[in-house]
């Protein structure tokens, strides 16, 4: 049994009958009860991202009844966010993300209360954010936002319901640092800038944040609950494209840098720097000062006349979708062993989908040696708004 409910006092609550009505699959179990329910109803739960992972965690702890929910987010609905965040509807694009899902779970239940937080989740905001919560949910995806959550809830002394996703693989976990170990003790240092790519640069199977969104909530109920065996102390590996599941055992690191006997970190730090990589879930559309050219600059140099050699670092099924005309595709991944086709003498212009990958082979030729060099800010996404409507975008 968990530590977790034992603040939670389901005597501070009482239920109308028409929640008895609702909760009533619940009642009838004894593992949950009125007792359970009245935790549940006393219980908070902040979620960090109200995307895909948060979509699904939102809508079932509100049809659970978790009487508090904060919701952190600072985007907007856009479409390509619709294909997994089903919170959020094609009649919501545009609105904030936090007002979107707030409107959708007091849909599902209106006895519930919402709190939205529409900003970043910072080392700035985050300790007053999460402090009058019982359970915090990361539902970001993101390194900087991993580790800052890990410490915030080591910190406070709160459990931190973990899931990762990345095309058809899902992780997830329960880290709380007084009962076993936390992210820092599997993972000390986050992996180099660039080396695990986002779900906006390696996509990700709509259904996936469904299955480990579900997961980490019923992981939450069971905190509250304080039922069942949790994941605490266990990581759960499961893969979509062959349907398995795995838990690997988890240790406490007796010299973490957080939780251990004799923490090194006492307060929250610079976690971007920490990470290297910005802390959301968009890709950087540009290659720094100096090294873009938006698409309509580049329209005037090629209307010019200029010779401007196009290199397409997408994969090759991105061609499908879109192309520019006499680009050379050679795709990021190969980027390294291929540099040696171009000429540093000729005027290069490299694209992708909206402007990361590129500026990663941008960086790679700049070392090589390479000056006359350009990225596309934005990729042929934002050339497909700005020159060619009669390109997709995707
Ligand atoms: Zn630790």
């Amino acid at each position: 049994m968990s530590l977790v409910m034992e603040k939670i006092d389901p005597q501070a609550v009482e239920l109308t009958h028409e929640e008895i009505r609702r909760y009533s699959r619940h009642l009838i179990m004894p593992e949950v009860g009125l007792a359970g329910q009245k935790k549940l109803k006393a219980a908070s739960v902040l979620l960090i991202g109200t995307g895909g992972l948060g979509s699904p965690l939102g809508m079932y702890l509100a049809a659970a009844g978790i009487g508090r929910i904060g919701l952190v987010d600072y985007d907007v609905v856009d479409y390509t966010n619709l294909q997994r965040q089903i919170v959020h509807g094609t009649s919501n694009v545009g609105q904030l993300k936090v007002e979107s899902a707030k409107a959708r779970l007091l849909d599902i239940n209106p006895d519930i209360e919402v709190v939205t937080y529409n900003e970043p989740f910072t080392s700035e905001n985050a300790l007053d954010i999460a402090r009058p919560y019982d359970v915090i949910v990361d539902g970001t995806d993101n390194f900087p936002t991993r580790y800052l959550t890990n410490d915030v809830c080591v910190l406070l002394g709160k459990p931190n319901v973990y899931g990762s996703i990345f095309r058809f693989e899902g992780q997830a976990s329960v880290f709380y640092a007084k009962e076993g170990p936390c992210y820092r003790c599997l993972f000390p240092e986050p992996p180099p800038p660039g080396l695990v790519p986002s779900c906006a640069e390696g996509g990700v199977l709509g259904i996936l944040p469904g299955t480990v969104g579900t997961i980490q909530a019923t992981e939450t109920i069971k905190l509250i609950l304080g039922i069942g065996d949790t994941l605490i102390g266990r990581l759960l590996l499961y893969d979509a494209l062959s349907m398995s599941f795995e838990t690997v055992k988890l240790r406490k690191n007796p010299n973490c840098l957080i939780c251990s006997d004799h923490p090194q970190i006492d307060r929250l730090i610079d976690y971007e720097e920490f990470c290297g990589v910005p802390s959301h879930d968009h890709e950087l559309e540009s290659a720094g000062e100096g090294w873009d050219i938006t698409p309509k600059e580049l329209q005037g140099r090629l209307a010019q006349g200029n010779h401007i050699r196009l290199i397409d670092v997408r994969e090759p099924h991105e061609l499908e979708i879109s192309q520019l005309e006499d680009a050379t595709l050679i795709p990021l991944g190969a980027f390294a062993a291929r540099m040696n086709e171009l000429d540093s003498a000729e005027e290069l212009v490299l694209f992708c989908r909206t402007g990361a990958r590129s500026a990663r082979a941008l960086d790679l030729l700049r070392t090589a040696g390479f000056r006359k060099l350009k990225n596309l800010k934005g990729g042929i996404n934002a050339w497909a708004r700005e020159v060619d409507p009669s390109l997709p975008t995707y």
